[in-house]
């Protein structure tokens, strides 16, 4: 099959690659962008109607489109890539949504992305990319796959052929399958004039949370310890309890310590920003944090301050490193919640 047998709904969106490199869009794909060599094979980007989640699906697919990408992972706007991106003739872009132009006249446009379309997509992921060595797809609004659509792409998504990248785009993320969520890392993203908009419930606990004063710079009193915790934190729900031996350097204080800040680089990724403390685990946090329950996370959050405030206390004093990490662990992963 070659690529002009796609249909119609799979090709022929432009980029603009300068566009993309808009300071809002380049702080978010930044920290995804620079470890293009272990860019997640599929993501799920979720938001609200305006959170510029098409925006950023373009700037992510234009750095990892671009021959020459700048330092921060962002397209260069000059390259051959980038100029067919922008003529909306880039092979390697594919853009997934509703088939509306090839419905029969008077029929109304169609909402759902139907299953050939998604077949006709999984045969071209089987082709090599034309242009270079990657192939970006888009699906949006992932939503509108109906469950046979859905349920023939996830083999691909699971393991899309070597050098594709799937990006799915939703603004209702609990109308996907569970399996479709669970295959893909999932990046949920704040507008970035929510701070206008009035937030609310849980999305307002985050923002609360965030705003307040932060952790001090992490110190290094016992940093193999510190590093056996957070190789143990960046597990996500599989997280043990570290050998004691590895983690016996570590006092209670500084256990609290490096919680503490992986807690809050957790939220702050959570809320589409990047790590403060931890940039170096950028890519852990973002696993970790999309899969971690939200409220949760915050309960951690509050529970920490708390045991910070009244390390003295003889209560306080009592807790183990293992005691803080099954709670870490029943906050964030509660069984029944990560079941799917
Ligand atoms: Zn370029």
């Amino acid at each position: 099959m070659s690529q002009a047998d796609a249909p119609p709904s799979l090709l022929g969106r432009a980029i603009d690659p300068r566009a993309a490199l808009q300071a809002d869009l380049t702080e978010r794909s930044d920290s995804l962008l620079v470890a293009r060599h272990a860019f997640p094979h599929a993501l799920l980007l979720t938001g609200s109607e305006g959170s510029g989640l098409s925006g950023l699906a373009g700037a992510l697919a234009a750095g990892l489109l671009c021959d020459q990408p700048a330092a921060n992972g962002g397209a260069c706007g000059e390259c051959s890539a980038c100029r067919l991106l922008a003529a909306g003739n880039h092979p390697d872009l594919l853009w997934l949504s509703p088939a509306e132009a090839d419905e029969p006249a008077g029929r109304k446009a169609s909402v759902q992305i139907r299953v050939e379309a998604v077949r006709q997509l999984i045969a071209t992921l089987a082709l090599s990319p034309h242009h270079g060595a990657m192939r970006v797809s888009i699906i949006q609004p992932a939503e509108a796959m109906n469950p046979a659509t859905a349920n023939a792409l996830l083999k691909v998504l699971e393991e899309p052929p070597p050098g594709n990248v799937l990006l799915l785009i939703s603004h209702r993320p609990m109308r996907l399958l569970p399996t479709i969520r669970s295959r893909c890392l999932q990046v949920r993203v704040v507008a970035t004039d929510a701070a206008a908009a009035p937030a609310e419930g849980v999305e307002a606990e985050l923002a609360a949370f965030l705003r307040d004063p932060a952790p001090d710079t992490l110190a290094r009193a016992s940093w193999p310890a510190q590093r056996a915790l957070i190789d143990a934190l960046a597990r996500g729900e599989r997280i043990g309890v570290p050998a004691a031996s590895r983690i016996s350097g570590l006092g209670l204080a500084a256990a609290l310590d490096v919680l503490s800040r992986w807690v809050h680089d957790l939220a702050r990724v959570r809320a589409g920003g990047q790590p403060r403390f931890l940039p170096s685990r950028a890519a852990e946090l973002a696993r970790v944090a999309a899969h971690a329950d939200l409220q949760g996370l915050l309960q951690m959050g509050r529970r920490l301050a708390e045991w910070q405030r009244h390390a003295g206390h003889p209560l306080i004093a009592g807790l183990t490193v293992a005691d803080i990490l099954l709670e870490y662990r029943a906050e964030l992963f509660p069984p029944a919640r990560t079941a799917a």
